[in-house]
């Protein structure tokens, strides 16, 4: 039983980063397009995105692997050309193919560049949280300094 909760686990925790097409479809509780508009949810998933909207703004999209935010959306909109318009570094974008026509070792490096850029994004707010900590820290010591 417990092997089964923890492989349950594993799979939640990768479904999280949006990996597979799939899990970026799912990831869609709300949006204003359906299936036969341009940026449909499955052409949104197939160029990268996964939802990031809330329940005041459904239109915000954001690429699995670069993590650019986009919102705004109009039906008309190709999910391949916005993400190529706003992110061209993107590994993604690079590639330029759906999930099913990448190869094994294009979507390893997918998954790594993808992984990397969630550490990096990860460095960057603990690094941003220390140094206000350190700065609020300094603030109550100097005005104990000054009091005393
Ligand atoms: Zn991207």
């Amino acid at each position: 039983m417990e092997s089964s909760a923890n492989a349950m686990e594993s799979t939640s925790n990768i479904a999280k980063i949006y990996l597979l097409q799939e899990d970026r479809e799912k990831s869609f509780k709300q949006w204003p397009f359906s299936t036969d508009k341009q940026c449909s949810i499955q052409k949104m998933a197939e160029a990268g995105f996964y939802w990031h909207g809330t329940d005041n703004e459904i239109d915000i999209a954001a690429c699995f692997v670069c993590g650019k935010e986009l919102d705004g959306w109009e039906e008309s909109d190709d999910p391949w050309s916005e993400h190529r318009k706003h992110a061209p570094q993107c590994p993604f974008v690079k590639y330029g193919r759906a999930e099913a026509n990448l190869t094994c070792e294009e979507f390893v490096n997918l998954m790594m560049a993808t992984l990397k850029m969630r550490f990096q994004n990860n460095y960057t707010t603990l690094k941003t949280n220390g140094k206000m900590l350190i700065e609020k820290k300094r603030k109550e010591m100097e005005k104990l300094l000054r009091t005393n």
